[in-house]
């Protein structure tokens, strides 16, 4: 629906018509990528490239390089502008026989730069290999294709969770996929399927957010947008693989800190970490990255019970598992489970892995090539591994044309750009409007401080034209800071400082601007990272920040209202300073057209819908999500106040109110001896503006053999609602839903009753 309204036909009809099709199509398509997995002709193909290849020829398929390795100058450091070195590009395809590259070398690239690189690669293929097997190049292009210059940026996707709209996270997928093969690249990293259960995890605003449903629900839109409608012909060159990441329970590090132990029983491992990528294999996702971290004390690289018992046994995943960065090596060097590469090297191949990301050098293809002509590995389980890296080229049809079409004439295109805006608008979270402060009207003195008011890189994030994203030489100057969108719309009333230049400087605070404003506006929040890098000892907002907003606070006219406005990739503690504020908003991390976005929402030309998707904490040693357990709920007063976040999961302000009522739950036999349990409820709009609302519908096991959590989500639906308009909602929940993981590890389902909450309304039903 808001595509309908937002993105406005008169724009580009045809496209938005080619645009509305594909996905309409897809929306019905449902789980029918069957014929993605049972291609015969492929099959065969394989098989014959298979009888043909030298073992040398297959380890090399089985290697990814970084672009670096074949660029002239230094790993990490190369000359610029970045261009291939043909000595060490012949190496890397004709010596070592190498079957996947990834990566940019540091920073974005125009199109036609990237078109440069890659063709030479695909080019040597070509011209001087024996075989001439197309090289499968991989890229992260996480929140839009961003690494390639000019692409569309979308909000990151704990910001797209925050829409609770997967049909959103549908269209930025298939944007993101387009622009990246008009780039050359057939394969993504990306979605990220962990779920964000540690708000000091440093990729907290990559997963998203904490609920494993709406990890699922949005991995499969994104595995679908990526993707596309595929058939026999495969994946379209308007179209990429998804890679889902990382596999599996990388989020659920003990430390939060990156890449440390996680802990996690069999139930957790199942009922938590596992559903979203359950959901992206039933999409048909054609790859897997592995997690760097171990759990429960063995490394996953290096773990079949992960890689082989659980992801191919039991979720049934026929495609190809890629390893992460260096991730081999790590099993020598930083999990110390093998005594040396070699070692590492057998230990990841037999625990189930098919191509290394190794990436900066040939050691891995090396040494394995001895394990197995020592006797030690396999051709077997080679075979196994080529097999599935031939058959996903195929898939991509990068076999046939790697390098996708010539015209990509979408690209970057207003429609594009419109969506991700739509994005922005749909996913910014209202999360305190004390006196309804907005709607704001324009032609107030505002004052715009802070952070994050003239920073473009904070508003984008990690993974934006740098890994990093800090570097402000890439920011696309046509886009809006906060300050500048808040200007253009509120005109010349409206004052900032140099104060955040390098570093908070009291001396350069515009104290004249903020002592007369009608309105203060601080842009808080934290500079991009992630992975490492993004490692923090405190969650709590910097001080600062903290001290910046005190002063402020002290130094403004009493009485004049105070609003917060947060850019950050996880939620920062800010319990001291939040009743400073009569209105706060969450942006996550929007993306170029958060600003605008952000404007439209406080000037009310359109009305807040995002939600939580996690829950924001308020004490930093209170980091319980949503679903967490009865006990955890006990105070000191053997009372039932201990939870006490911010913010709970899915909070979020209108300016509408919502009224629900008649909540009616039936349970009804379907005629095969199986059931299903309805939900109807009516939900009104009381206000006299179009708005959207979020239906969160979730289910209470009253008693259970394995402690039940206090509710857990089962579904949700995002809907407009006209002016005063009242629609009866219908939800249908099956035996499944009702299911737990039990003591011994799998789903179970106990008869009894069941509490059904949604919109403040609950009712109980008994189930069979
Ligand atoms: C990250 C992955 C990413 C890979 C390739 C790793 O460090 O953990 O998420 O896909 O690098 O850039």
């Amino acid at each position: 629906m808001i595509i309908s309204s937002g993105l406005g036909m008169n724009n580009n009809k045809k496209l938005f018509l080619a645009l509305f099709l594909q996905f309409f199509v897809l929306a019905s398509w449902g789980q029918s990528s069957g014929a993605l997995w049972s291609n015969q002709a492929w099959k065969d193909s394989v098989e014959m490239w298979l009888s043909q290849m030298t073992i040398e020829e297959k380890v090399g398929q089985m290697t990814q390089i970084n672009l670096d390795v074949v660029c002239e100058g230094e790993i990490y450091k190369l000359v610029e502008p970045h261009h291939i070195d043909p000595n060490k590009l012949r190496r890397a395809i004709v010596d070592w026989h190498v079957g996947s590259v990834l990566n940019c070398g540091g920073h974005a690239y125009t199109r036609d730069h990237w078109h440069q690189l890659i063709g030479a690669i695909q080019q040597e293929v070509q011209s001087q290999s024996r075989l001439k097997i197309p090289v499968l190049y991989g890229i992260d292009a996480i929140h839009g294709a961003n690494y390639v210059l000019g692409s569309t940026l979308f909000p990151q996707q704990l910001g797209q969770a925050a829409s609770f709209d997967p049909s959103l996270v549908r269209y930025a997928a298939g944007i993101t996929a387009y622009e990246t093969r008009a780039a050359g690249m057939p394969w993504n990293f990306s979605p990220v399927l962990d779920v964000g259960r540690n708000p000091l995890w440093s990729r907290f605003f990559e997963t998203y957010g904490e609920d494993p449903y709406v990890c699922s629900t949005m991995g499969r839109a994104a595995v679908e947008g990526y993707q596309g409608v595929f058939g026999k012909v495969g994946i379209d060159d308007e179209h990429v693989g998804a890679c889902m990441k990382h596999f599996l329970g990388y989020s659920g590090a003990r430390s939060g800190k990156d890449r440390t132990p996680s802990i996690l029983s069999d139930i957790e491992l199942r009922e938590i970490y596992r559903p979203s990528f359950q959901a992206a294999i039933d999409a048909g996702a054609v790859s897997v990255m592995i997690n760097s971290g171990e759990i429960n004390g063995i490394p996953v690289h290096a773990n079949p019970k992960i890689l082989v018992e659980l992801l191919r046994n039991e979720m049934g995943f026929k495609g190809m598992a890629v390893t992460d960065w260096e991730d081999i090596i790590k099993l020598e060097k930083n999990h110390r489970v093998a005594h040396d590469l070699k070692e590492a090297v057998f230990l990841a191949v037999v625990g189930g892995i098919d191509m290394c990301m190794v990436p900066n050098d040939f050691e891995f293809t090396r040494l394995l090539i001895e394990l197995v002509k020592e006797g030690k590995i396999s051709q077997d389980r080679i075979n196994e591994s080529v097999r599935r890296i031939l058959y996903m080229k195929y898939q991509l049809g990068v076999m046939s044309h790697p390098m996708g079409k010539l015209d990509y004439p979408n690209f970057g295109c207003e429609v594009f750009q419109k969506t991700a805006l739509n994005t922005a608008l749909s996913s910014i979270t209202l999360l305190k409007n004390e006196k309804k402060l907005f709607p704001l009207q324009s032609g107030k003195k505002i004052y715009v401080g802070g952070p994050s008011a003239s920073s473009m890189v904070m508003l984008n994030g990690a993974w934006s034209r740098t890994w990093q994203g800090v570097d402000p030489q890439w920011d696309d100057n046509s886009k809006n800071t906060i300050f500048e969108a808040i200007q253009k719309w509120n005109g010349a009333t409206t004052f900032t400082d140099e104060a955040w230049t390098s570093g908070f400087n009291e001396k350069a605070l515009n104290k004249k601007a903020i002592k007369k404003s009608d309105v203060i506006v601080l842009c808080l929040g934290e500079m991009p990272s992630t992975e490492k890098p993004g490692d923090i000892d405190d969650l709590t907002l910097s001080k600062d920040q903290i001290a910046f907003a005190r002063l402020v606070k002290e130094m403004h006219k009493k009485g004049v209202p105070m609003v917060l406005v947060l850019a950050e990739n996880r939620p920062r503690l800010i319990a001291e300073i939040e009743p400073y504020f009569d209105a706060i908003w969450m942006m996550y991390q929007p993306g170029d057209y958060g600003a605008d976005a952000l404007v439209q929402l406080m000037s009310g030309e359109v009305t807040p819908s995002g939600r939580l998707p996690f829950t924001y904490p308020k004490f930093p040693n209170t980091l319980f999500t949503y679903d967490h357990k009865y006990t955890e709920t006990l105070d000191t007063q053997f009372g039932n106040s201990a939870y006490q976040p911010q913010w709970p999961f899915g909070h979020g302000l209108s300016y509408s109110s919502f009224e629900y009522s008649g909540l009616n739950v039936e349970k009804k036999d379907k005629g095969d001896g199986s059931w299903e349990v309805e939900v109807t409820m009516k939900i009104k709009n009381n206000s006299d503006r179009t708005a959207q609302e979020t239906t969160l519908l979730y289910v209470q096991d009253v008693v259970a053999s394995v402690t039940p959590h206090v509710k857990r989500l089962k579904r949700f639906q995002k809907l407009s609602y006209k002016p005063n308009e009242e629609k009866e909602i219908k939800f249908y929940l099956d035996k499944k839903d009702f299911e737990f993981i039990g003591s011994d590890a799998r789903p179970v389902f106990e008869p009894g009753e069941f509490r059904i909450m949604v919109g403040g309304q609950e009712l109980n039903v008994l189930l069979p």
